[in-house]
């Protein structure tokens, strides 16, 4: 039972001007093949071979980082797609404005400790925006890491996700990390991301 490489939910030019197309070609179908095809080899004929992604990231602080990166690896770039839409960019609406609101004081305030939290993860990581305890919390982590895994330093369930990492920005921004995130906010699928906090609030809600 494999994991599978996603489809992108859109073409590779349909993020354009923001994401360009070469970028997104070789960071779906070079980088997040390869972290796919890694953590298969990875787990084939082990006992980790039928869990979930989720199971696997709850024990990963006992397995070897070469796992620990490509689960992640798998993982992360997956959510990333699903959170960008050529029909995104705006402000979230209902539920989820309510929770940013509540519990980080505005989507403007929001906003910025997110760009922050992407700009100041130094080297290569993630910026995330993660349920914890039922509470919005802005996140980042280093390399691959997820919110998810057992060692993470900040744990929640992820609902939205910025890749860093330069083979993110670096054909069409070079070193300018700041304008790619700037970019960025113009395709967060917010229709997707209050989907997960739902799921998320109501998974936290139970436990
Ligand atoms: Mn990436």
């Amino acid at each position: 039972m494999a994991f599978k490489l996603p489809d992108l939910p859109y073409a590779h030019d349909a993020l354009e001007p923001y994401i360009d197309k070469a970028t997104m070609e070789v960071h779906h179908g070079k980088h997040h093949s390869t972290y796919t095809a890694n953590l298969n080899k990875i787990i084939g004929g082990t006992d980790l071979e039928n869990k979930t992604i989720e199971e696997i990231f709850a024990n990963i602080s006992g397995q070897s980082t070469a796992l620990r990166n490509n689960s992640g690896g798998f993982y992360n770039h997956s959510l990333f797609w699903s959170v960008m839409s050529p029909n995104g960019g705006g402000q979230p609406t209902g539920e989820l404005s309510d929770a940013i609101n509540s519990d980080l004081t505005s989507f403007d305030n929001f906003k910025e400790q997110f760009t922050q939290a992407a700009a100041t993860r130094f080297g290569s990581g993630w910026a995330w925006l993660i349920v914890q305890d039922g509470k919005l919390v802005v996140t980042s982590t280093p390399n691959q890491d997820c919110p998810l895994m057992d060692n993470a330093e900040v744990k929640g369930i992820p609902i939205l996700v910025l890749d860093v990492w330069e083979h993110a920005y670096y054909l069409k921004y070079q070193n300018r990390r700041p304008d790619y995130i700037a970019a960025w906010w113009n395709v967060v699928n917010w229709d997707e991301v209050a989907k997960r906090y739902a799921i998320a609030r109501n998974l936290q809600a139970v436990n």
